[in-house]
């Protein structure tokens, strides 16, 4: 939650007092009436508006009043971070042009304070501020404006006054004339068609926003015994036909997912948008929001391979409107714009999320069992094998996320050594929970989900490590195990016996090529004198224990000169795994000769036991069925 519903009823309230546009249409998120005459005067809300008459040049003007102030100096703050987003973005880089004035007009002194914060000292009542926004970034994270669309991510293009965050807020979208843009958003509409509110910055800073002439679909999605409005707003290309098509695979997602919670979120305002934009000039994200998600993609929907590329985003970003929206951590409530926002927890609010983003694919149809497993032994090459568990477990590596989630550095980090995705991490953990609660408690992780849905995601009560743990324990009935595991696999960095469980299903995990020897990962690229080693070698790898390391330059193998990466492979694929050859390569400080102990393919397959020749039960059958199966067609 990004503020408690008692909290939205009374901003809400205040909206309705500031008898503003909408205000009729403001309603408790939980369903409470708001109404209340006894409470004193609100504070004015925040105005914004945003025109574009230099969209060809990527620019933006706003302006923001900010109303009813006292004497104390207006503390104006540009975002350092946005929801969802756990790096520093420093969004007042592509601000300029700021200035401040009265209520007539009159300049006021503006002060810059720190590199994303500005001081007005002396002003009256009001105080209109006015800046030019640059952006060119479409994403989950940066605004991108151009003649085709305003692509807002609010924290991106909004500042806000420090102690005004309470306040509801107006915003006004100038459309320009007779570009066909409409307005996308999870934002409150009034009358206005360019006219929004949100109950408070925080939930305005959650609520991106699309301005195109995006096509559009919208149905109402039962959920008990009601139903929400569902909304597919889709800047794209395409035809049609195209988005016809992917309205009808999104539902498919929109209902596996829903059964393993058994109903939708209570969507504020009673709808859920997915804002998406299918554009050779976007860059690839996904961003989770209260009531929307923001898509970007350059795959187009003409071409159905990657129309289901995009489906697998849109899948693990609807599964955060339970988990991560509502289902939400204490460390990131509220979320916190002037700082970095940290999370132990992110390998279950990201990596669960992934698990079941992927599973939902597969259960709706879109992956084939071979694949979902191919994936699956993917990921556990890269979990189970990575140096990274050496130096932190799911904690750390979710405590690592402000240096690795759309972070960039000037200087090299260890992190292939020391880190793994939170991601995969926690969606490797969730396959073998979900095993694990299956076989050994006829239970699943849905009922798991669902027991933190009941208790931290309908009532709005945020979560820590311990209810985490106390939940699983409740749900199994059995504390002690919850223990164990939580002590094991999440404060430790032990992994689920995935041979073991996958067993139990009749999946067979073993080495894909045991007889195929290797350097160990590392990127190779063809230099001038030889083959470059393009990324760091891994802890463990032959290579690193050779000393090998990057930008290094492979010369000679086995006396083989070295031109192509097909003569290493060549030299390799003659030896077997144990075998040493004669390495020389140059490194910064000159020519080494090295041997190097060949290591085997780690790789792994997941093959079913009736491919492999075993003998099948159908527990066997029945497990892997109700794992993988649909959940839809299976009924509750
Ligand atoms: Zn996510």
């Amino acid at each position: 939650m990004r503020s408690e519903n008692s909290r939205r009823a009374a901003v809400l309230c205040a909206l309705a007092l500031a008898g503003l546009p909408g205000a009729a249409l403001a309603r408790s998120p939980g369903g409470s009436s708001p109404a209340s005459t006894t409470r004193p005067a609100a504070a004015p809300p925040v105005r914004y508006e945003i025109r574009f008459p230099n969209a060809a040049h990527h620019e933006a003007e706003v302006s923001v009043t900010f109303a009813g102030l006292g004497s104390a100096p207006l503390e104006l703050q540009m975002s350092r971070s946005s929801p969802g987003r756990y790096a520093l973005h420093e969004f007042a880089k592509n601000v300029y042009g700021l200035a401040a004035a009265g209520p007539d007009g009159e300049a006021l002194s503006v002060e810059k304070v720190t590199p994303s914060r500005w001081r007005v000292a002396r002003h009256g009542a009001s105080v209109t501020v006015r800046y030019t926004l640059f952006g060119d970034h479409a994403d989950g994270t940066y605004p991108g404006i151009d003649r085709t669309h305003a692509h807002l991510n609010m924290p991106a293009a909004f500042l806000y006054a420090r102690g005004l965050e309470d306040r509801p807020i107006v915003i006004t979208f100038r459309l320009p004339e007779g570009s066909g843009w409409k307005v996308g958003t999870q934002l409150e509409p009034t009358s206005d068609p360019e006219r929004f509110t949100a109950p408070d910055l925080q939930y305005f800073m959650d609520s991106p926003t699309e301005l195109s002439d995006f096509d559009e679909r919208a149905w109402r999605e039962p959920s008990g015994d009601t139903a929400y409005t569902l909304r597919l707003f889709v800047h794209h290309r395409g035809s049609k036909q195209d988005l016809d098509r992917y309205e009808s695979m999104v539902k498919r997602i929109v209902r596996e997912e829903k059964a393993v919670f058994g109903e939708l979120a209570p969507y504020d305002y009673g709808t859920y948008t997915f804002l998406a934009g299918y554009l050779p000039w976007v860059y690839g994200d996904g961003m989770e929001h209260r009531n929307s998600t923001f898509l970007t993609s350059t795959r187009p929907l003409t071409d159905s391979a990657d129309a289901v590329r995009d489906l697998g985003a849109l899948a693990h970003e609807f599964f955060h409107s339970w988990n991560m929206e509502r289902i939400r951590d204490r460390a990131i409530e509220p979320f916190d714009f002037a700082h970095v926002d940290m999370s132990g927890l992110l390998w279950f609010g990201e990596g669960f999320t992934q698990y079941y983003g992927q599973i939902a694919m597969e259960r709706a149809g879109f992956t084939g069992r071979r694949d979902y497993l191919d994936g699956l032994a993917r990921t556990l090459d890269y979990v189970v094998d990575s140096p990274g568990r050496r130096f932190r477990g799911p904690i750390g590596m979710s405590r690592y996320s402000p240096f690795v989630d759309a972070a960039r550095w000037v200087d090299r980090t260890n992190a292939p050594n020391t880190f793994i995705s939170y991601y995969s991490y926690g969606a490797v953990l969730a396959a073998g929970l979900d095993l694990e609660l299956r076989t050994r408690y006829h239970l699943t992780l849905d009922d798991y989900m669902r027991a933190m849905w009941k208790r931290y995601g309908l009532t709005g009560t945020p979560y820590t490590l311990e209810g985490l743990r106390a939940t699983l324990g409740r749900v199994t009935g059995d504390t002690a195990f919850a223990r164990h595991f939580f002590a094991e696999e999440i404060e430790g960095r032990r992994l689920p016996d995935f041979a073991a469980l996958l067993g139990r299903a009749g999946l067979l995990l073993r080495p894909a090529h045991p007889d195929r020897a290797t350097l160990g990962g590392a990127r190779l690229v063809v230099g001038d004198s030889g083959v470059r080693v393009a990324s760091g070698t891994l802890i463990g790898s032959p290579l690193y224990a050779a000393g090998v390391d990057m930008d290094d330059v492979l010369l000679e193998m086995d006396g083989r000169k070295i031109l192509y990466i097909q003569d290493i492979t060549g030299v390799v694929s003659a030896h077997a795994p144990g075998d040493s050859v004669t390495l020389i390569y140059a490194a910064r400080d000159g020519r080494h000769r090295a041997r190097v102990a060949l290591a085997a393919d780690p790789s792994r397959e997941i093959v079913p036991f009736e491919k492999a020749g075993r003998p099948v039960t159908d527990a066997m059958r029945r497990l892997r069925e109700a794992w993988l199966g649909s959940e839809v067609s299976r009924g509750p």
